[in-house]
């Protein structure tokens, strides 16, 4: 049998773990090759090499590799930086590259793994027997033969454009790695990013450090609001959740395949209070606002119930996926408008060491944050318009906007073989954010072959199947249901 992996970062990796930890990998009549043409291995562009300031937005405990074992991350932290707390700290990011690289460079050493440092740019499909084999070909025109099964991991999609600068001089479109992209700025220019997530906060986090910027950097956002911060993990008894795979089964059952929003939204709310949450009493002090307030909120107090949500939100997480692929259209309607922002603020959380210092630097006048951004023109220099009628003056701009999901913005010089699979029907596109597959196998749906049994896609352009996947954990899991659930 022949496997292809196309696309090396995490999940990438996560697929070969659980092909070794599932004992597929110990048949020697199983053969995998993987494809990507990154000089670092299993780290993609989120855990490659970098500088130390760009921090992990979850805990160890959140980061294991192995779905076996879920905390070999932090043991393994615990061995190589014992001067960390394991279970807790914000790590670089880089450290958990260094993780991954160790874990996956011995089954690159197998005799039936070969990895071919190649981009892919094409595959087809032969028909031999009733059953489908994969054909792809390589960006030197080089064809690998007849895989019997294709697991498509080829990460996150390309930054968002907003204010149409691509090619732009002096603008950065996606500033990763940093130490690369960032390390010519001259300190005495004038320096505006555009975007206030996590992004922004790696940026300023390294600019502040490593460089000795002579002007005050310009954060320019349209959303004024900071997400909320990571606080020290829940420390209580296991907290009451409803909304397991039982649940989700037996609403899909009596609802005829559907989970109604409201039946979702009773339960949490049941668990919130048997959880003795006081959730008006959170969002009153909690919700979004600005830096300033974000920075007085967190700063010196202790967060005894914020943790005990963000411990419940990590319960949830797990089935996020099969919630959100419960609900009909204009409940997801519904969701999305009513739901999803403030969901999406206390899910996404910022390591409070980078806000921590994009605060001070704002009180030390080396950094200002303009919250109503709505133009940027390029003459000699940017110019940046704000809202309330203030122009500001930049000679370079960073961009940290957040990822494109609209499919048909993908170029082809920028993903040539999603651009291909699309334009074949090799791929179909999802309501114009994301790719569509089967959920909950993550099938491909091919336009000439309907679902492929045999073809997987996994990653963050299925947001808008597996919903909130885009970390590591949802990214594992999934590998491992693929590989023990689905391959046959
Ligand atoms: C800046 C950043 C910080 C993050 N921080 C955290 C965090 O702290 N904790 C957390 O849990 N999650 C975090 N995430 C989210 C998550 O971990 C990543 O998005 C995750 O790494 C996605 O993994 P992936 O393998 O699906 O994609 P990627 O990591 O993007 O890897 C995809 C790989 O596919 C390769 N590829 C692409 N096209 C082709 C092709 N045609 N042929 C061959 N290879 C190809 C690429 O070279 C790349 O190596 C972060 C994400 C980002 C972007």
């Amino acid at each position: 049998m022949k496997i292809a992996i196309v696309g090396f970062g995490v999940s990438g990796a996560a697929l070969l773990m659980a092909l070794k930890t599932s004992g597929k990998l110990d048949n020697n009549d199983v053969q995998v090759d993987i494809f990507d043409p990154r000089a670092e291995f299993a780290v993609g562009p989120a855990y490659q090499k970098d500088t130390k300031y760009l921090l992990l937005n979850a805990f160890p405990t959140a980061m294991s590799l192995n779905n076996n074992e879920p905390l070999d991350f932090s043991n393994w932290l615990e061995q190589h930086y014992p001067q960390y707390e394991a279970k807790v700290d914000l790590v670089p990011r880089t450290i958990y590259g260094e993780y991954a690289k160790e874990r996956i460079e011995p089954l690159l050493n197998l005799d039936n793994v070969n990895y071919y440092q190649q981009e892919i740019i094409d595959i087809d499909t032969r028909q031999e027997n009733n059953s489908l084999l994969y054909q792809l070909e390589d960006v030197d025109g080089d064809l690998y033969d007849d895989y019997d099964y294709l697991f498509l991991a080829v990460g996150v999609p390309d930054y968002q454009d907003f204010y149409n600068l691509r090619g732009t001089p002096d603008y950065i479109h996606n500033p990763y790695p940093v130490i690369e992209k960032l390390k010519d700025i001259d300190e005495d220019k004038h320096v505006a990013i555009i975007g206030s997530g996590l992004t922004a906060f790696d940026l300023v986090n390294y600019l502040s450090h490593e460089k000795e910027l002579t002007q005050q950097i310009g954060v320019f956002t349209n959303r004024p609001e900071f997400n909320s911060l990571r606080v020290p993990p829940y420390p209580g008894a296991k907290l009451v959740y409803s909304l397991d795979k039982d649940w989700i089964n037996q609403e899909l059952q009596e609802n005829k395949g559907f989970i109604p929003l409201d039946r979702i939204v009773e339960t949490v709310q049941a668990d919130i209070i048997a959880n003795d949450i006081d959730l008006d009493a959170i969002r009153a002090k909690y919700d979004p606002v600005d830096l300033d307030k974000t920075y007085q909120i967190y700063f010196g107090h202790e967060h005894p119930e914020l943790s005990k949500v963000q411990a419940y939100i990590a319960r949830l997480s797990p089935n996020l996926g099969d919630l959100y692929m419960g609900l009909t259209k204009s409940d997801l309607v519904r969701f999305h408008l009513d739901y999803a922002p403030l969901f999406a603020h206390y899910q996404v959380r910022l390591a409070p060491d980078a806000v921590e210092n994009m605060y001070h630097l704002t009180k030390q006048d080396k950094l200002f944050i303009v919250p109503d951004l709505i133009e940027i023109e390029k003459d000699k220099r940017f110019t940046l318009k704000s809202l309330s009628g203030e122009t500001f003056e930049a000679d370079i701009v960073i961009n940290a906007t957040g990822f494109a999901y609209n499919t048909d913005l993908i170029t082809k010089e920028e993903n040539a073989l999603l651009r291909k699979l699309l334009d074949k029907g090799f791929l179909l596109d999802k309501d114009k954010r994301g790719i569509l597959v089967t959920w909950p196998e993550t099938q491909i749906i091919n336009q000439q072959f309907g679902k492929l049994d045999t073809a997987f896609y996994i990653g963050p352009w299925l947001t808008n199947t597996h919903f909130g996947n885009n970390n590591v954990k949802a990214l594992v899991r999934k590998a491992n249901e693929i590989v023990d659930n689905y391959m046959g």
